[in-house]
């Protein structure tokens, strides 16, 4: 009895922590609007709170081009975030501070080569982008909650934070630090292969089932299949299985394992973008 109470004092300040960082009421009504966190049962769901609740306690979300950010709009991209570390650690994101959300997407000015090595000033509507030792820009348009089951309207949070792990190692390059049971070797096997195969498949012109941004770069193979990973599992399993048993190994969870007769998400994040089902229009 002597232990137990003692444990209770212990957990006690902790939950009451919990419960000041976010809010309960805000905690249900950022579960609802998210489709991607559904499947999680009762303990995940309090280590995500929990996670969630750590990360807004050290970054720093600024409002650019008017955007005016509440409680609930932070614990959204948050709550996104911290899915994909789930069960890693928080300080897989040390190293950035801020977070900076304008309300649609921006323009970013870039340098691009041709095929002939002449370099050419571009501008292009960018929805997010994750700097290396800077911050996450998101264009609050494209990462809201918009209803869809099959557009849980935070593929671009997904996206960008995988960069993010990607970049702990230096630029990212589709390798973020391995865990020590794996080995760089069995994830080069597996990225390169499915890298190739993407490519031929869009060379060959057959419909994609991944949104064939992923073959821009290594890189963004990567996130875009993360988006994947966690949104439409069944379906990243089904055609880059050595993929999915590298990330199940590097993100120390199973997305598929959680809704095993769940019906496979006909559209949606890293899928195909030229498709919607009928309910997405
Ligand atoms: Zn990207």
């Amino acid at each position: 009895m002597g232990a137990l109470s003692h444990c209770l004092r212990r957990l006690h300040p902790r939950r009451r922590q919990d419960r000041l960082r976010t809010p309960y009421r805000r905690w249900r009504r950022c579960l609802t609007q998210s489709p991607l966190l559904w499947p999680l049962g009762p303990v995940e769901r309090a280590r995500l709170r929990r996670l969630s609740g750590d990360f807004l306690a050290r970054k720093t979300f600024t409002g650019a081009g008017g955007m005016q950010l509440d409680d609930s709009m932070r614990l959204h991209i948050a709550t996104h975030a911290c899915l994909l570390i789930l069960r890693l650690d928080l300080d897989y994101y040390a190293g950035f501070h801020e977070i900076i959300v304008y309300p649609e997407t921006f323009m970013v000015d870039y340098e691009e080569e041709d095929e002939f090595g002449l370099v050419h000033r571009v501008r292009r509507p960018l929805s997010g982008e994750a700097w290396e030792q800077g911050p996450v820009i998101l264009a609050w348009r494209d990462i809201a909650p918009s209803g869809c089951p099959h557009d849980p309207g935070a593929s671009v949070i997904l996206h960008e934070f995988a960069h993010k792990l990607d970049m702990r190692n230096g630029a990212a390059n589709g390798m973020p630090p391995p865990h020590p049971e794996m080995t760089r070797e069995d994830w080069t096997r597996a990225l390169t292969a499915a890298y190739h195969a993407l490519h031929a498949s869009l060379e060959d012109g057959e419909p994609g089932a991944i949104d064939p941004y992923a073959a821009e770069d290594p890189a963004e193979f990567f996130a875009v299949l993360t988006e994947v990973f966690f949104a439409a599992p069944e379906r990243l399993r089904a055609h880059y299985p050595a993929v999915h048993e590298q990330f199940r190994r590097f993100y120390r969870q199973d997305p598929g394992a959680r809704h095993p007769a769940a019906p496979q998400r006909p559209c949606g994040p890293g899928l195909d973008s030229e498709w919607r089902c009928p309910d997405c229009g």
